[in-house]
C-alpha cells in the first residue's frame, strides 16, 4: 500500500500541479528535484534504510504550462452539480448527462451547455429544450473557476492535510 499512496505534487510557488504515488515521489526527491512539505504516514522500510511517507512534496524548479484542459467528462459534471439533478433537485447517484441545447440542435459539449439531470427528467425533456419542455433551469450551467480542481476533489475528503494547499474558493465549492 505504501509505495502507492496519492502525493499531492505542488509547484515551486505552492500551486497545486498533480497527484503521484509514493514510489513517483520517492524518485524526485532523490533526485533533488523536490521537497517534503508534508510527512506525517508512518515510514516506509527498505534493505538499508528508512524513508518518511510524503503526503505532500513541492517542486525545487517552478514548472511553466497551461492549464490542463482535459476532457469533459461526465463524472465532472456531476461533480459540479453535485450530485443533483437540475431540472427536479433530486440528489441521486443514477444521472444522466443532459445537453440543455439538444447536439442535434446544434448544442455544444461545453460546460455551459451540459448539466445533470435524473432519468426521469431527462426522458421528460427529450429532444427539446428547457423552453420547449416546459422544464425550468433554476441556475445557468457554468465552467468552474479552474478545472484543474477537479482533479484533486475525488482525494480531498480522505487526504485532509491537502486541503490548506487548495484554493479556498475551490474549497468552499465542496466542503462547505
Ligand atoms: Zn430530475
Amino acid at each position: 500500500m505504501g509505495p502507492t499512496l496519492p502525493v499531492l505534487v505542488l509547484n515551486q510557488n505552492y500551486e497545486p500541479l498533480n497527484v503521484c504515488n509514493v514510489r513517483r515521489a520517492f524518485v524526485l526527491l532523490d533526485r533533488g528535484k523536490a521537497e517534503t512539505i508534508e510527512n506525517g504516514r508512518g515510514y516506509l522500510h527498505s534493505a538499508t534504510a528508512v524513508y518518511e511517507i510524503p503526503s505532500v512534496i513541492r517542486l525545487i524548479y517552478l514548472i511553466r504550462r497551461p492549464r490542463p484542459q482535459g476532457r469533459l467528462t461526465r463524472r465532472d459534471v456531476f461533480l459540479r452539480d453535485r450530485f443533483t439533478c437540475q431540472y427536479c433537485g433530486k440528489q441521486t447517484r443514477d444521472l444522466t448527462l443532459d445537453h440543455v441545447l439538444p447536439r442535434h440542435r446544434g448544442g455544444v459539449h461545453s460546460w455551459e451547455n451540459v448539466v445533470a439531470a435524473c432519468k426521469l427528467c431527462n426522458h421528460r425533456k427529450a429532444g427539446r429544450t428547457p423552453v420547449e419542455a416546459h422544464m425550468r433551469l433554476p441556475k445557468e450551467p457554468y465552467r468552474p473557476a479552474h478545472s484543474y480542481f477537479w482533479s484533486f476533489y475525488p482525494y480531498l475528503e480522505s487526504q485532509v492535510e491537502w486541503r490548506k494547499f487548495i484554493p479556498a474558493t475551490e474549497l468552499e465549492m465542496g466542503f462547505a
